[in-house]
C-alpha cells in the first residue's frame, strides 16, 4: 500500500473561525440518525457543499474513514499540526458503531485536545453506548442533535448537551441547551440566551465564530 501525504483534518472555516480543526463526511448517507427535519434543512446540502471538489474531498475522506489506518493517521495530524480543538463532521455523522469507536480511540489517545461533535447517532441502539463514553472523557464536549421529529431522547447519559434545530416559528422547545435556527427564522429576535450567537439577528452575530464564542467546545 502506498503512503498517503495528504491531511484528513483541515483547519477553520467561515462558521469555525480560524483556530478549530474539523473533519467532514459526505452528509446523508452518513447520518443513520437522520430526522425529516433535518434532512431537508440540511445546510450540508446547499451552497459549496455541491461543488465537485468539495464532494470529491467529503467522498475521499469517507474512504479514509473505513480504513484500519483512519486512527493512526488523525493522531498522528493532532500531534504534527498541534490541534488545540477539533470538531468531527461539520458535514456528515457517526455512520456505524464501528467508526464511533476510533473517534473514541483518537479521543482517548489526545486528552489535550478538546473535541466537541453534535450527533443524531443517539438514535441509533449500537452507537449511543459509544457516545456515553465518549461523554465521560474530560477532553470531549458531545451534544446530541434533536428537533420536532426526534423530540428530547429518552435517555440523555451524564455530560451530553442538547442542541434543538428550529425549522417553525411556533416551535417552544423547552429544557435545551443551545437552539440553532434555520436561515428564515434567523432575523426574528427573541430572548432566548440558549441561541447560537452565530445565528442571531444583529449585525453583531457576524463576528461571532465557534473560536470566539467557545460555548460549545469549552
Ligand atoms: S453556540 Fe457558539 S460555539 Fe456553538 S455553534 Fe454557535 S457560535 Fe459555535
Amino acid at each position: 500500500m502506498t503512503a498517503c501525504v495528504r491531511g484528513l483534518l483541515l483547519q477553520g472555516n467561515q462558521k469555525l473561525g480560524s483556530s478549530i480543526h474539523h473533519f467532514d463526511l459526505p452528509a446523508v448517507v452518513t447520518c443513520p440518525g437522520r430526522s425529516p427535519v433535518c434532512e431537508s434543512a440540511c445546510y450540508c446540502r446547499r451552497g459549496r457543499y455541491l461543488f465537485k471538489p468539495v464532494k470529491d474531498r467529503l467522498a475521499w475522506n469517507y474512504d479514509q474513514s473505513q480504513r484500519d489506518d483512519f486512527v493512526k493517521r488523525v493522531i498522528a495530524e493532532v500531534r504534527s499540526k498541534g490541534v488545540i480543538v477539533l470538531r468531527a463532521h461539520c458535514s456528515g455523522d457517526l455512520y456505524s458503531k464501528a467508526y464511533a469507536e476510533k473517534w473514541l480511540a483518537i479521543m482517548r489517545a489526545c486528552p489535550k485536545v478538546r473535541f466537541y461533535l453534535y450527533t443524531r447517532s443517539h438514535r441509533i441502539d449500537d452507537i449511543a453506548p459509544v457516545l456515553a463514553e465518549m461523554a465521560q472523557l474530560r477532553q470531549a464536549r458531545i451534544w446530541y442533535s434533536i428537533d420536532g421529529d426526534t423530540g428530547v431522547p429518552a435517555s440523555i447519559p451524564p455530560g451530553v448537551r442538547l442542541a434543538y434545530l428550529q425549522v417553525g416559528e411556533d416551535e417552544q422547545p423547552e429544557l435545551v441547551d443551545l437552539l440553532f435556527r434555520v436561515r428564515r427564522l434567523r432575523k426574528k429576535r427573541i430572548p432566548l440566551s440558549v441561541l447560537c450567537p452565530n445565528e442571531g439577528p444583529s449585525e453583531k452575530a457576524k463576528d461571532v465564530n465557534c473560536g470566539n464564542c467557545r460555548k460549545c467546545w469549552e
